[in-house]
C-alpha cells in the first residue's frame, strides 16, 4: 500500500469563525486527521540563511532532526521537510528591479539582476563545496540566473496586467536560489536533499503578490511529489512565499508569507510539527527589539498566537494558525542561533512528546499565556 493508502479518514471540524475567515473562501481543508508524528517541519526564515556559515548551522540543525527522526519509534519511519526564506534582503533587492522596470531603467535592472546572481554563487563559492559538486550546482544557479537576466530585460513595458504577473516572477528567484544552496549545504554535510520548486503544487488564485492557496489541490499535488522524495530517504527543500496559478503563472502568498508556506508543507505531508527557525527565542509580548519589556511567551494557543500575529508580530504570519489548528499541528518559534533553547510552543494543552524540541518545562510563573482581559 502507497503512503496515501496509510492515512486515515478525516472528520470535519469546526473552526473559531476568525480563523475560518482567515482560511479564505474555498479553503476545503480536511481537519482532524491524525498527524504522523515522525515527519517534522522546518522553515527557516531569511536572517537564519543569510551566507554560507550560517546555512551550514541550519543545515547542521536539520542533520539533527533527520537522526532524531529515523530513531523515533513511530510505525511510519520519519522524515524531514524544510521550507526556505530568501536570504535576508534579496526579496527587497528583486522588487526593487521590478520598480526600476517599471520605471523604465533597463540597464540598471539588468545590471541589479546580475549582482543578484553573483551574490549567490559567492555564497556558493564559501560553502567550499567538492569541485564536482560545485560544478553542478554552479550549473543550476547560473541556468535560474539567466531566466531572472531575462525576466529582469522584457522587450516591452509590460500592461498594468503584466505588471503584478512580472513582479511576483522576480520576487520568487530568491526562495529559488535559496533552496538550491540550502539543499547543498545539506549535501555537504552528508544528508541527502533536493530543492524542490513550491510552484510545483501550491496551486493558487492568480491574485498576484496575495495569492491564495486552493487546499485540497496543492495537498493532492504535493504528496504526489514530496512523499515519494522521503521514500528515497531525501530531505526536500521547498521554497516558500511562491505557489502558481493552475495555468503555471507564478505567484506569491505575500510578503513574509513563508511562514504560511512552511505551515502549508507541513499540512501537505501530515508533519506532526512545524518548527519556525528565526532570530529571536520566540514570541515575545512585544518586539523584542524595540521594547525592553517584551517577556518571552513560553506556550500559547492557536487563538492566543493568531491574536498577536494579526496584531503585527511580524516573528510568524497569522496565516499559520487556523491551518495548524485544523490538523493540531504543534508550531515551535525557535531561535536558529540558540537553538538548545526551547522557543515558543503553540498547540494543544502539552500532552504531546516533541521529536524536535527540548523537553525543557518553561520557567515556572510563564504557563499559558492570556491575553488581556481573558481568565
Ligand atoms: P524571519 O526572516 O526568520 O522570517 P522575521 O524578520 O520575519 O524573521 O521575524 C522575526 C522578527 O520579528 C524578529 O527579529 C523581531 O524583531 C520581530 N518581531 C516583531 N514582533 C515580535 C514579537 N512579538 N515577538 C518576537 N519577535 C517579534
Ligand atoms: N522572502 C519573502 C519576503 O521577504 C517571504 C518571507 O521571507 O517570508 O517577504
Ligand atoms: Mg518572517
Amino acid at each position: 500500500m502507497g503512503p496515501e493508502g496509510q492515512q486515515e479518514q478525516p472528520a470535519e471540524r469546526s473552526l473559531a469563525p476568525a480563523f475560518a475567515a482567515a482560511l479564505g473562501a474555498g479553503a476545503n481543508v480536511e481537519a482532524g486527521r491524525e498527524a504522523r508524528h515522525g515527519v517534522v517541519a522546518f522553515k527557516f526564515g531569511g536572517t537564519s540563511l543569510l551566507g554560507a556559515q550560517r546555512m551550514l548551522h541550519a543545515a547542521a540543525l536539520v542533520r539533527e532532526a533527520t537522526l532524531r527522526a529515523h530513531s523515533a519509534s513511530d510505525a511510519v519511519p520519519g522524515a524531514v521537510v524544510v521550507v526556505v526564506s530568501a536570504m535576508k534582503g534579496v526579496t527587497d533587492r528583486l522588487l526593487a528591479i521590478a520598480r526600476r522596470l517599471e520605471a523604465g531603467c533597463r540597464t540598471d535592472a539588468r545590471r541589479d539582476a546580475d549582482h543578484l546572481l553573483q551574490l549567490h554563487l559567492d555564497v556558493l563559492a564559501d560553502l567550499q563545496l567538492s569541485p564536482p559538486h560545485h560544478h553542478r550546482v554552479a550549473c543550476d544557479l547560473s541556468l535560474l540566473g539567466k531566466d531572472l537576466l531575462h525576466d529582469a530585460s522584457p522587450e516591452t513595458q509590460p500592461s498594468a496586467a503584466g505588471r503584478a504577473a512580472l513582479q511576483d516572477r522576480l520576487a520568487s528567484y530568491g526562495e529559488r536560489f535559496s533552496a538550491r544552496l540550502f539543499a547543498a549545504a545539506l549535501q555537504k554535510i552528508g544528508v541527502p536533499a533536493v530543492p524542490v520548486s513550491s510552484s510545483e503544487f501550491v496551486l493558487t488564485c492568480a491574485t498576484f503578490r496575495d495569492a491564495r492557496p486552493a487546499m485540497a489541490e496543492t495537498r493532492r499535488l504535493g504528496r504526489e511529489i514530496l512523499l515519494p522524495l522521503f521514500a528515497d530517504g531525501l530531505v526536500p527543500v521547498v521554497t516558500g512565499f511562491i505557489g502558481a496559478t493552475p495555468d503555471g503563472r507564478v505567484t506569491t502568498l505575500g510578503r513574509n508569507s513563508s511562514d504560511f508556506s512552511g505551515a502549508l508543507v507541513a499540512h501537505v505531508v501530515d508533519a506532526g510539527e512545524l518548527v519556525i527557525w528565526t532570530d529571536v527565542d520566540g514570541i515575545y509580548t512585544a518586539n523584542p527589539r524595540e521594547s525592553a519589556e517584551a517577556e518571552l511567551l513560553h506556550e500559547l494557543s492557536y487563538e492566543e498566537a493568531h491574536a498577536l500575529a494579526a496584531a503585527g508580530a511580524k516573528v510568524l504570519h497569522a496565516n499559520v494558525l487556523p491551518l495548524a489548528a485544523q490538523t493540531e499541528m504543534v508550531v515551535w518559534v525557535r531561535n536558529t542561533f540558540n537553538p538548545r533553547f526551547r522557543g515558543t510552543r503553540i498547540g494543544p494543552a502539552c500532552s504531546f512528546q516533541s521529536t524536535v524540541s527540548p523537553a525543557v518545562p518553561p520557567p515556572s510563573g510563564c504557563q499559558n499565556f492570556h491575553l488581556r482581559g481573558e481568565a
